[in-house]
């Protein structure tokens, strides 16, 4: 087993496979499935993420529940130097030119070398395995991902956090703009009609809390716009920023602080603002609540030996999209170090334990 899923691992790493340019990869995948009997198909999400692949998917049927399985196909690199994988001492690296890929191609091969295990058995659930696309960048393909099945619960494959951790929340992020409107008017001639936007955006700027809040959620301000003659009362200033939480009803009241210190601010200078909350370039919170799944791995763990454990994730993963249509679904690392750079590397023995604990989760008895 040991031998095959490093070769698998390393054949997987040699083929380019850029966020946007994940196809080469996808049909290696494809490919070595149908050598061993597993059918799979690629979704229509590639028009819609601008890649030449989409999510590719496969099935093996068991009894039970459904469990969806994910692990992104797409890696950081550009596809201009060649990734070539070494092994010493049971740790494969690159040569150092370029990253590993281990993020996320450990996951990938755990999981390829798992279905194919569970094919051969009958004791397991129903399995659904998708190798997603565009996770590193842009909007991520799991978000058009095509299914053909209720899913009862899913993992998402992903971090450098040992086997047996998993991810409970993410932060959603919504990039806002404030706009305050004032009055134009010459700043010698008659001051006294003016309304400055600017010292409005500066009354708000020095009231908001920015950082790190205690639930948290952040608030950054990150560029203030407007403004034109040193003759002219400015008329008009865009705050943009963003916040992040881990709860709707966090995300809520972080926007109603903004409120409340644009409405003092503009009381004082007869300004007039507006909120908008850019929603559709975000990610909605993810934040398992308290179902069941959580119970699952749990047990998964236990019975696979490992320790453990539950974080928090202050990115965005695929976990936010797939939670609006995924009730039951958590966050699951796959070990490794140093992603997204040149040292990145990862025990051979960390993708056997990814393999152990999808086989764990898959012949669990579930009630
Ligand atoms: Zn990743």
């Amino acid at each position: 087993m040991e031998e095959n899923i490093a070769d698998l691992f390393c054949s997987l790493v040699e083929i380019p496979s850029p966020s946007g340019s994940e196809l080469e990869v996808a049909e290696y995948i494809s490919r070595y499935l149908k050598k061993n009997g597993i059918d799979s198909y690629l979704d229509n999400s590639g028009a819609h993420i601008r890649s030449n692949s989409g999510n590719l998917v496969a099935e093996v049927g068991g009894s039970g529940p459904t469990i969806m399985f994910v692990a992104h196909m797409d890696t950081v690199e550009t596809g201009s130097v060649k990734i070539r994988p070494k092994i010493k001492n049971g740790t494969a690296t690159s040569h150092g030119n370029t990253i590993l890929g281990a993020d996320n191609k450990a996951a990938v091969a755990a999981l390829v070398s798992a279905i194919i295990d569970l094919k051969k058995d009958n004791s397991h659930s129903n399995i659904i395995a998708v190798f997603s696309a565009r996770e590193e960048s842009g909007i991520m393909g799991v978000k058009y991902l095509k299914l053909n099945k209720k899913v009862d619960y899913a993992f998402i494959i992903d971090g450098g956090s040992p086997a047996g951790t998993f991810i409970t929340r993410a932060l959603g992020q919504t990039p806002f703009k404030i706009i305050i409107k004032g009055r134009e008017a010459h700043s010698a001639v008659n001051p006294e009609y003016g309304r400055n936007a600017i010292k409005s955006a500066g009354l708000i700027v020095a009231s908001q809390k920015l950082g790190r809040f205690q639930d948290g959620s952040t608030v950054n301000i990150n560029k203030i716009d407007g403004g034109g003659s040193t003759n002219i009362i400015p008329g008009q200033v865009t705050i943009l920023g963003e916040v992040r939480a881990f709860s709707p009803e966090a995300m809520k009241k972080r926007f109603s602080e903004l409120e409340a210190h644009s409405r003092k601010a503009c009381k004082i200078t007869g300004c007039k603002f507006n909120i908008i909350q850019e929603k559709k370039e975000g990610a909605p919170p993810f934040h398992i609540g308290n179902n069941k799944i959580a119970e699952i791995a749990k047990k998964a763990t236990e019975t696979a030996g490992f320790r453990f454990e539950l974080k928090s994730e202050n990115g965005t993963i695929e976990a936010n999209w797939l939670k609006t249509r995924i009730e039951n679904l958590i966050g699951m690392s796959r070990g490794g170090k140093n992603p997204h750079s040149k040292e990145e590397s990862i025990k051979i023995s960390e993708i056997i334990d990814t393999k152990k604990l999808i086989l764990s989760i898959s012949k669990l008895k579930i009630k």
